[in-house]
């Protein structure tokens, strides 16, 4: 039965902020600033949708009969997503079953992002990692000896699920670098033993855990790459590239 109006459960405060949080402050169907600046005071431009309808009418009872629920409670933060109000207004009137399915998608994917994000405090990395990140971020462009690696692990190693651009990027990240990173942990490793093994060990652990959750090869590459860049003080998206396709390499991602 339907729930009428009066009972609805208006978002908490700290909910709307979970979800605005989600959608990183954009309306994740057409980009648009879910937050506006007016005479130094912010304005909150977004609706709190649900996604399955918190008072579905008959034909919409009807219409998503055999459609996938995000929750069994129609407020709770499973069914419920931060949108435009125009964005909202289009998703309502009328309810679609292709638009359902596809604001499932949009919210399925958000989750998978954000709970990849919340695993970042838990899965440290040792911060001597840093010192080759740092002389990686500095590197002038003038290319190093190619090396010609008979096999690239990243051959043996990939299925169907590696994006064919990534799987190049990652040779090429193997053929400039790998030698030199592997060097350069050799160099830790003389200052402070074992501390290659621990970051390689640390690497594995996250990756296992990325596979354990579902992600295939394209998305646990990113997922590393987010991971690292946002683990190491430089921040860099190419160097955090560069360090997975070395640990693709050496055996700690996909094996
Ligand atoms: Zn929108």
């Amino acid at each position: 039965m339907a729930k009428s109006d009066s009972k609805r459960k208006k978002p908490s405060e700290n909910m709307g902020l979970v979800l605005f949080d989600e959608v990183s402050g954009v309306c994740p169907k057409c980009t648009k600033p879910l937050m506006k600046k007016n005479n130094n005071q912010f304005i909150k431009i977004f609706e709190i949708a649900h996604i399955y309808p918190n008072s579905p009418l008959p034909h919409e009872v009807e219409l998503l009969k055999d459609e996938e629920r995000l929750s069994e409670d129609i407020d709770h933060e499973n069914n419920l997503i931060a949108l435009c109000r125009d964005c909202h207004k289009i998703f309502d009137n009328p309810r679609t079953a292709e638009g359902y399915r596809e604001m499932v998608a949009v919210k399925k994917e958000l989750q998978r992002l954000s709970n990849l994000k919340k695993g970042w405090f838990d899965n440290v990395v040792d911060e001597e990692i840093n010192k080759i990140v740092a002389s990686l971020a500095s590197f002038p462009g003038d290319a190093f000896e190619e090396l010609s690696l008979e096999a690239l692990m990243v051959d043996a190693k990939s299925d169907e699920t590696l994006n064919g651009l990534v799987k190049l990027k990652i040779k090429n990240n193997i053929k400039y670098f790998y030698s030199d990173i592997k060097y350069k942990f050799s160099e830790l490793d003389r200052a402070k033993p074992y501390t290659s093994d621990t970051i390689y060990s640390q690497v594995k652990t996250y990756y296992l855990k990325l596979k354990r959750q579902g992600l295939d090869q394209t998305q646990i590459f990113s997922a590393l790459t987010d991971w690292l860049k946002n683990s190491t003080d430089s921040k860099n998206t190419e160097v955090s590239e560069i360090m997975v396709s070395f640990f693709v390499q050496n055996c700690e991602v996909y094996s």
